[in-house]
């Protein structure tokens, strides 16, 4: 049996973070929690917690710590998390919700902090090719060729381009990465729980990274 395995993918938007933590979660059977998609389905279902967030999402603003910490917290506190482990994607974004993870995951430290590198200009020109299946959250790159509507091959549902992946709003998420996450790669850096990892690449190769360095760190 794969040991199970408590992991945080950092790395710009267009990364590639969302696909590799995929792959990830599959190789070490661990749950892919995503704070994006659990924001996104909040909005779908048009919650409270959905409505605020569209708001913040639209214009590449962060959502509240407080907001964020207390969805992580709840939901890491489900058997299979508890169990098995996880990864973690889209959070920590800030170096508070850092802090409290640190608090929350006391007593089952996380074994790795994974920081996919891609230099900002090569991100842009990924992001806005972007695309997203709004039920199960798989990405797709759009090469302009594809018969519309677009069908999610794992779920059947649609292919849609997000709503905060205009340039605008891909400029302020980018603005924000540097100011507020960033400082999370010398925050790990310093506790010795960080390996950087070449983003560019093929997924393919670039997954045989990240797996290595995993398997390395336990
Ligand atoms: P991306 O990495 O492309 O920005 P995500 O899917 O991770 O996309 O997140 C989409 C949006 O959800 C973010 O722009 C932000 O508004 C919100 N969000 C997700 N995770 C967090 C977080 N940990 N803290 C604050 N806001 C978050
Ligand atoms: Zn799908």
């Amino acid at each position: 049996m794969i040991p199970g395995a408590r992991l945080i993918l950092l790395g710009r938007q267009g990364a590639g973070k969302g696909t590799q933590c995929v792959r990830l979660s599959r190789h070490f059977v661990v749950p892919h929690i995503s704070t994006g998609d659990m924001l996104r389905a909040a909005v779908r279902e048009g919650t409270d917690l959905g409505r605020m967030a569209k708001k913040v999402m639209d214009d590449g603003g962060l959502v509240g710590d407080d907001i964020m910490i207390g969805l992580v917290r709840e939901r890491l506190s489900h058997h299979d998390a508890k169990g098995r482990g996880y990864i973690l994607d889209g959070f920590p974004r800030t170096v508070l919700q850092a802090q409290v993870l640190d608090e929350i995951s006391a007593e089952q430290r996380i074994d790795l902090v994974l920081d996919l590198d891609v230099p900002r200009e090569l991100v842009l020109a990924r992001l806005s090719a972007r695309r997203v299946c709004r039920d199960c959250g798989t990405n797709y790159v759009a090469s302009g060729v594809e018969k519309l509507p677009w069908i999610c091959e794992v779920c059947g549902g649609d292919v849609m381009h997000r709503d905060d992946d205009t340039p605008e709003a891909i400029e302020h998420r980018l603005d924000l990465y540097e100011q507020q996450t960033a400082p999370l790669i010398e925050f790990y850096q310093s506790q010795s729980r960080l390996a950087v990892i070449d983003g560019v690449g093929s997924p393919e190769a670039v997954f045989r990274l990240l797996a290595a360095a995993v398997d390395a760190a336990r």
